[in-house]
């Protein structure tokens, strides 16, 4: 989006917001199906959590895409938005069998990464389908935070387990229908996802039902000029392939998934925040935003970089500045930042902000959550009002101090 745009997004809306450039999240759903057009049957799986406003599901449900789902909320809330229950998959983590039971009752996939589980629900609900998200070892993923497939982590079966998958499978006779993996975030690596791949086929050939093979997600997106990516068009190329050939050597045409968040939505957001101060001190200059990682955690919780810019004075000369933001903490969202010139006032934008960034955001500081607005067709829409005082004091009760504590006896 040009910088005029989002100044006026800003001067319209306040600050701070986020804003989503639906061309982009359009452009990005495009990108990876044509990349995999030799697929028969491709179906993308857009990973909520990444960014959850109902209008932003609304518009993946336009572009054709069906939903990845972590929670019964985030089930209900596709459900919601248009999706029909077979267009939703259910992926959670450490949750409990109520709650499997009350997604598997909507009519959604079922996506079980737990042995306990697996037969406990197997037993109960032979006849409805699960899919079985492996671990498979590998290390992918930017760092160990976002890295979810090494032998350590608490998610998916670990493959050394399938003995006793497929023993829980034929004492319980229930029916396996996808397998899947997922095995980080920010995958560099080619090479390394293939690998991961080829354990999903192994795997994938001792199930004699299935429907789907999902392979996840973790495409890594640029976060600055001249930064890697997942190379799309050749994993593209390299999975048609191996995969076209799984399904001849299976027997049947199955369905190659993949449940992607950051690719699609990441660079389409923009953060839009006032500078509240300027601030020199003795080693270096402060611009003071009025955010804090109560609104974008990223570069706190995981050292991710946004592209920061002034978009008030685009052609001011550059200096560096630490920009941090106003909560009682430290905050810092860039340190030495070569920026076009701040002063109190001006509107800085930060990149990247369609993934994980309003989805994280909290009341820290009993502060307002910010503003969504939605770039579609030329014309902003408001996607989510900004909080009010109300919002704070929702769901708080007040206690009557006006009577005396009264005494406990005291052994
Ligand atoms: C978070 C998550 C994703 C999306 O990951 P991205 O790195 O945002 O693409 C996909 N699948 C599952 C199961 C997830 O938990």
């Amino acid at each position: 989006m040009l910088d005029n745009q989002l100044l006026k997004i800003a001067q319209d809306f306040g600050s701070p917001v986020y804003v989503y450039d639906a061309g982009k999240i359009e452009s990005q759903y495009k990108r990876l199906t044509n990349a995999f057009k030799d697929v028969k049957k491709l179906k993308l799986n857009y990973a909520v959590k990444a960014l959850s406003n109902i209008s932003i599901l609304k518009l993946f449900k336009s572009l054709g895409s069906g939903i990845d789902t972590v929670s019964i909320q985030e089930v209900q809330l596709g459900l919601a938005a248009g999706f029909s229950p077979d267009q939703i998959i259910y992926t959670p983590n450490g949750v409990s069998l109520d709650e499997i039971e009350e997604a598997a009752k909507l009519g959604v996939k079922i996506n079980i990464d737990n042995l306990s589980i697996l037969e406990q629900f197997g037993t109960k609900h032979p006849k409805i389908p699960v899919c079985i998200r492996i671990n498979p070892h590998v290390m992918a993923g930017g760092n160990a935070n976002i890295s979810v497939g090494h032998i350590d982590s608490k998610f998916g079966i670990s493959i050394h387990q399938i003995p006793h998958i497929l023993r829980i499978v034929e004492n319980t006779k229930m029916n396996i229908n996808g397998i899947h993996m997922h095995t980080g975030s920010d995958i560099l690596d080619i090479e390394v996802f293939l690998y991961a791949s080829e354990i999903l086929f192994d795997t994938a050939k001792q199930f004699k039902n299935l429907d789907f093979i999902d392979f996840g997600s973790g495409f890594k997106v640029p976060y600055k000029p001249g930064d890697i990516e997942t190379n799309i068009e050749e994993l593209g190329k390299k999975l048609t392939a191996r995969f076209n050939a799984f399904c001849k050597e299976y027997g049947k045409e199955l369905t190659l998934a993949f449940e992607p968040g950051k690719f699609l939505v990441s660079e389409s957001g923009y953060f839009l925040t006032k500078v509240n101060a300027v601030k020199q001190t003795t080693s270096t200059v402060f611009a003071q935003v009025d955010s804090g990682f109560n609104h974008l955690i990223r570069p706190m919780f995981y050292g991710s970089h946004h592209e920061i810019s002034n978009i008030s004075n685009p052609k001011g000369r550059e200096r560096f500045y630490t920009v941090v933001g106003y909560i009682c903490e430290t905050d810092t969202f860039g340190n030495n930042r070569r920026i076009n010139e701040i002063n109190e006032g001006d509107i800085l934008s930060f990149k990247n902000a369609g993934a994980y960034c309003f989805s994280m955001a909290s009341n820290y500081n009993s502060r307002f959550r910010p503003a969504e607005v939605l770039w579609y067709n030329g014309k902003a829409h408001l996607i989510r009002k900004r909080e009010t005082f109300e919002n704070i004091l929702n769901n708080q009760i007040e206690v009557d101090f006006s009577t005396k504590i009264e005494k406990q006896l005291v052994k």
